[in-house]
């Protein structure tokens, strides 16, 4: 997010071409998809808003739900009559008190690059291990083509990979900066041509922020939008939307849309935007420099951007560490699932931007879980009042891990006052529509595909049971255990062993350090 985006507009991609990461390897993993598959048994906890109900037997024809139906009653034998009978060639997936999700949707999935060291099956993987059967790439980093072709590659299941959308960075390929909105027009329709999904917006001046949304809208296009700091003065979130961009990322435009008092962010005389530390250092106050909440200023923008229909994508989870560094360099996945080349790459470094902990200590923290406050009342208001709010997880970048980051957000939602359905309904159904693809994914459907989540707890009652690493349980015998963890992926009506996937991405790790003799040290400790 952070140090991809000034990648971009300081290192000029116009000039280089981009380092890609390895392609994903032909497909080995996933059984089917069958003429029929029917899962029995499972309580469904849809992406709709509806409250669980089971037993139900859900009927899958080649890729396309063709039933949903309910058998029986809770504690009731179930009366074998009444079940889905199974085709010849069909397959039984035995789901006896376990739950089933729509599959996920990551709103914000980089697919990493040359800098983490993460090759596409790696970061595949861990995000299909963890439920997540559609991602949205938000600058398309590996370059536009070779994202479509991961694009087409998984939408025929030759690749172990979620279904793939392609956002390309604004401007990306083209030979010199674009400055002109006619520049921007021409490489918008460029864009379209190509077959890229949409554009991911960084900063531009607000004659080409307008030029390029309106062609992009004229394409038949949607946008994502990360608001840098250096243009948000005069082009927030709320020109945005205005002028058709369809989703923002992240927060960044959002509070100086609020401002009341102020213009411009109270940068202090020695603010440098090129030391990390004062940019998100100084973003930590920002919040408090907006309207309060319920105020006249703070409801007219919200009520403006409902009614433009505007996306909220917040990514929660990327900034965590700005509130508890150690929780996010302490994560218990990272000793088994980050690679050595990641957890390089998130060290803190003046020249390696996003890593911007130069000295971050309790004032920073502070000001952060200020931040978190005001950020979360603003965003679950916006869903209570019918606004659409996303789930993006923004993972390979400061200390977020793919996969495990996206149910951190979920975890995130739930802190800002969603209620758990409302969770999985910004993780599902939201992020279909806000893609424009609801009526293939995002709930358990008659007529939609087979993208499914199966997990044995009931995420409900806690979503860690979501985690690879599932959650900590003590059994009646006093053991100490770890349930949940999901147990199947279904993606195209291929189900995955989500945990299968996972053992592949610890083997590629402990190969990796075995490899180098790599040990994973808490930043500027030494052995
Ligand atoms: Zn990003």
């Amino acid at each position: 997010m952070n140090r991809h985006l000034l990648t971009i507009l300081f290192c000029s991609i116009y000039f280089i071409s981009l380092a890609q990461i390895k392609k994903a390897p032909p497909r080995q993993e996933g059984e089917g998809p069958w003429p029929q598959l029917i899962i029995r048994g499972v309580t469904l906890i849809n992406g709709n808003g509806a409250p669980p109900t089971g037993p139900v037997d859900i009927v899958v024809e080649n890729n396309k739900i063709v039933n949903i139906k309910t058998v029986g009653y809770p504690g009731v034998k179930i009366v074998p009559a009444d079940r889905p009978q199974l085709k010849e060639g069909g397959k039984e997936l035995d789901a006896t008190g376990m739950y089933l999700l729509p599959g996920f949707v990551d709103m914000h999935g980089h697919i990493g690059g040359k800098a983490q060291g993460t090759d596409a099956e790696y970061v595949f993987k861990l995000w299909l291990a963890h439920g997540i059967t559609t991602v949205r790439d938000p600058s398309a980093g590996n370059g536009l083509d070779w994202v479509l072709d991961h694009k087409r590659k998984s939408a025929k299941n030759e690749i172990t990979a979620p279904r793939i959308l392609a956002y390309t960075a604004f401007g990306q390929g083209s030979k010199e900066p674009i400055s002109t909105p006619e520049m921007a027009r021409k490489w918008v329709k460029d864009n379209a041509s190509k077959g890229a999904d949409g554009i991911k917006f960084f900063a531009a001046s607000p004659k080409i922020m307008s030029a390029a949304l309106e062609e992009n809208k004229k394409a038949g296009l949607r946008s994502a939008g990360h608001h840098a700091q250096m243009d948000v003065a005069r082009w927030n979130v709320l020109h945005s939307a205005k002028a058709g961009l369809t989703s923002m990322e992240h927060w960044y435009g959002l509070p100086e849309a609020l401002f009341t008092d102020r213009t411009i962010q109270h940068y202090p005389a020695d603010y440098n935007y090129n030391n990390e530390q004062d940019r998100f250092g100084e973003a930590g106050k920002l919040w408090q420099q907006a309207a309060p909440p319920y105020s006249e200023k703070w409801n007219q923008v919200m009520n403006e951007l409902l009614s433009l229909d505007f996306t909220i994508d917040p990514t929660f989870n990327i900034y965590e560490a700005s509130r508890d560094l150690m929780r996010a360099t302490r994560a218990e996945w990272h000793e088994t699932y980050t690679l050595p080349s990641l957890w390089d790459f998130y060290q803190p470094s003046k020249v390696s931007h996003g890593s911007y902990w130069h000295y971050w200590g309790t004032e920073q923290e502070v000001d952060w879980k200020k931040n978190y406050t005001l950020w979360m009342t603003f965003v679950n208001e916006y869903k209570n009042r019918g606004g659409r709010v996303t789930t993006g997880s923004d993972s390979g970048f400061i200390f977020q891990l793919y996969g495990f980051a996206y149910i951190r957000e979920l975890e995130l939602l739930r802190e800002a006052g969603f209620h758990p359905l409302e969770v999985i309904r910004a993780a599902t159904l939201n992020g279909a529509e806000a893609l424009g693809m609801d009526d293939k994914i995002g709930s358990v459907e008659i007529g939609k595909l087979a993208d499914f989540v199966i997990v044995e707890e009931n995420p409900l009652a806690n979503l860690k049971v979501l985690y690879g690493t599932g959650a900590i349980k003590l059994t009646e015998n006093n053991d100490v255990i770890r349930v949940g963890g999901v147990k199947y992926t279904i993606k195209d009506g291929i189900i995955y062993d989500a945990k299968a996937l996972l053992k592949d991405v610890a083997k590629m790790v402990a190969d990796e350090k075995e490899k180098t003799g790599y040990k994973i040290l808490q930043p500027g400790m030494k052995e």
